[in-house]
Parts: structure tokens; C-alpha cells; sequence
């Protein structure tokens, strides 16, 4: 359905896309995903024809004589017209570029609003809606002109946690109809929840690509599991003991809502994080990586090379703190690393929190 081959394109000396061939069969959905920077929406905008890019080919389904059948783009800000409802923004397009009747229109934007669940707010105003409800609309839009290609540039960059279940939703409900899709996402949850196949990309070239659990589970490359490893789990870097305590407990937060976790469980992170950095040294700097396990949480945090044991001391069983993360957690591990960096390891069970 796309076939990209050998895609270039600079911005002055600087490569952008570095070599990029990729191919997507017809119904096929394959999210792209990797840092900002790396060339994603750029590839994106190639093959929606936005830009143009220096030699390589990029084939796509062709439109009937209608123009129906094209591609739909759909941006992370929606772009709906502020000045017109939601229906007059569905609407406008397929009357003026395929020549439908009004009427016809109408009808047709009825069925899809209702497959997007956003019917009862069509006389709306984009700027009364909520963000998920006008991403809704913006699908909504693109699914008007019946594209055989989506594409999608971080639907889900500007929306809160309630919103971005909508439009997964949305999205998986178009998945199983018959559509191609791609889509440009820093979500891992989304990737793996709607992708046959998940393309990693780093510095305009595509890197690794594969299923969602080879990619997110068993990534091949060692910039790919840098990459999922800070997507996918809390990467925080202690730089001393002046750190920035509101800060790592807002990040913790944001990590507890992306997996759902609860207030209570929400707190006991919190707690124990702060009780682990109370008692072991911080001026030479601890790196802190918090992954969610099947049931519960793991906290790692890795001090510089030393001689002492930490939690394993003696005298850390009468530190307050220490009590507190022996209620906390199910178990405290402290051993050496394969270069002497001293790793803490806690799990917390999940009904514990
Ligand atoms: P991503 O979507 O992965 O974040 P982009 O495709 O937007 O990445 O950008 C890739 C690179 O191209 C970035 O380094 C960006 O700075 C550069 N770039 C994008 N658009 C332009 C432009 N119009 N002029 C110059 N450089 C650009
Ligand atoms: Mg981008």
C-alpha cells in the first residue's frame, strides 16, 4: 500500500532522512516511534506529499476518480476551524472537493461522529470541546474524504490521560476496518496497543523494526532499548543531594497515571523513594529507575562505585526510614554491579500499596 525506498532529504547539510525504506501493506498499522528529532514527522510528511524530499521513491494506493481513497493526515493539534462546528468542519471538505450534496454530507458525518462517539457535540464549537473530544472530531474530519491511508502525527501528544483512552478507542475501532495505518507516536502504550508493527527511528534512519513484543519486550538494538527503557519505565538521575525533591515526585506521578495506579499507590511510591534517598549517600550522585512490573513496582537506584554496603549496614536497623521501607516493600536486595556500582533493588508488592 506504501512503499518507501531509499528516502533522502537534507535540511542544508543536515540529513534528515538518512536512507529510509520502509513498506506498509494494505491494512497493515505501524507506528513509528523515537526522540524528537529523529526525522519522524518529516518521513510522515513525505508520504502525505506535505514535503518534498531529495531522491529515494515513495509510492502510495492511488485515489479513484473521485479523490476518494487518498490519504488523511491528522495532526497532534487536531487543526479543526475554530470558526466552524464540528459538523461544518466534517462537512466542508467532502462538499467542496468531491462535490457531495449537503445533505448527503450531513449524513454521512452523522454516522461517523457516532462511530467516534462525539454525535451529541456536532453544533459545537471546537474551543467548548474537550481535548479528546476535538481530536475525535479531527479523525472524524480526516475519515470524511474515505481515505485508504491514515496518518497520524502524535494524536495523542496534547491530550490528559481520560482523553488519550478515547482516542485509543477511536483508533482501534479504525484498525479493524479497512485502512492503513501510520502513526508517529512517543506513546509505547499506544504502539503496543494498536500496531502490527512498531518502526524505531534515530537520527533519520530507521533503526530496528518488528512486532510490538519484539520491539518493546526484546529490542535487538542498543539504541532501541535505551530508548524503551526510558519510555517505558522512569529514568531519573539524583544529581546531589540538593535535588529537585517536587520535581521527581510530579515525574512520579505522571508515571503512575500513565499505568493507573492508584492515589494510595501513587503515595507509597513516593514514601518509599523518598525514604531510600534519606538514608543512603547522595552527594556523588544516584540514578533511580522505576519500572512497573506485572503485579507491583520495581525502585533501582545505583550509587557510585564503593566499598560500603548501604541498606545491609547494621546500623541501618534502627533508621526510621529503614522501618518504613521494610513496611513498604517485599523485598530489599543491595549488591555490586559487574563494575562495582553499589545497586539497590525494592519491589512493592502491588497489594501492599
Ligand atoms: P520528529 O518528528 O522525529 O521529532 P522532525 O521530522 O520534526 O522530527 O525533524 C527532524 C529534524 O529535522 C530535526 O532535527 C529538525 O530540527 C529538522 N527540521 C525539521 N523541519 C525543518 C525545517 N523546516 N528546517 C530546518 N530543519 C528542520
Ligand atoms: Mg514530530
Amino acid at each position: 500500500m506504501i512503499n518507501i525506498s531509499h528516502i533522502k532529504k537534507s535540511y542544508g547539510a543536515t540529513p534528515v532522512l538518512d536512507d529510509v525504506s520502509l513498506s506498509v501493506k494494505r491494512n497493515e498499522t505501524v507506528s513509528i516511534i523515537g526522540y524528537s528529532g529523529s526525522g519522524k514527522s518529516t518521513l510522515l510528511n513525505c508520504i502525505a506529499g506535505l514535503e518534498p524530499y531529495g531522491s529515494g521513491t515513495i509510492t502510495t494506493g492511488l485515489a479513484n476518480a473521485k479523490g476518494e481513497g487518498t490519504i488523511g493526515m491528522v495532526f497532534s493539534s487536531g487543526n479543526l476551524f475554530p470558526h466552524l462546528t464540528v459538523m461544518q468542519n466534517l462537512t466542508l471538505a467532502p462538499v467542496k472537493v468531491l462535490g457531495l450534496s449537503p445533505k448527503l454530507a450531513e449524513e454521512e458525518a452523522m454516522e461517523i461522529l457516532e462511530r467516534v462517539g462525539i454525535w451529541s457535540v456536532r453544533d459545537a464549537y471546537p474551543e467548548s470541546l474537550s481535548s479528546g473530544q476535538r481530536q475525535r472530531a479531527a479523525i472524524a474530519r480526516s475519515l470524511m474524504m474515505k481515505p485508504r491511508i491514515l496518518l497520524l502525527d502524535e494524536p495523542t501528544s496534547s491530550l490528559d490521560p481520560a482523553s488519550t483512552s478515547e482516542v485509543f478507542k477511536v483508533l482501534s475501532d479504525l484498525k479493524n476496518q479497512d485502512m492503513t495505518i501510520v502513526l508517529v507516536t512517543h506513546s509505547i502504550d499506544l504502539a503496543r496497543a494498536i500496531s502490527d508493527r512498531i518502526v524505531f527511528m534515530e537520527n533519520g534512519r530507521i533503526i530496528e523494526q518488528g512486532t510490538p513484543a519484539e520491539i518493546i519486550n526484546n529490542p535487538q538494538h542498543r539504541e532501541t532499548r535505551t530508548f524503551i527503557n526510558h519510555s517505558v519505565n522512569l529514568v531519573y538521575n539524583i544529581p546531589s543531594e540538593r535535588y529537585d525533591h517536587p520535581e521527581l515526585n510530579a515525574r512520579i506521578e505522571v508515571f503512575c497515571l500513565r499505568y493507573r495506579l492508584s492515589h494510595s499507590e501513587t503515595y507509597s511510591l513516593q514514601l518509599a523513594v523518598e525514604e531510600l534517598l534519606n538514608i543512603i549517600p547522595l552527594d556523588k550522585g544516584v540514578g533511580v529507575i522505576i519500572t512497573k512490573l506485572d503485579k507491583g513496582l520495581k525502585i533501582e537506584a545505583t550509587l557510585p562505585k564503593s566499598e560500603m554496603p548501604y541498606l545491609a549496614d547494621e546500623s541501618m536497623k534502627e533508621e526510621l526510614s529503614y522501618t518504613i521501607l521494610e513496611g513498604l516493600c517485599e523485598s530489599i536486595e543491595e549488591e555490586a554491579n559487574e563494575i562495582g556500582e553499589t545497586v539497590i533493588r525494592l519491589t512493592i508488592k502491588q497489594n501492599s500499596i
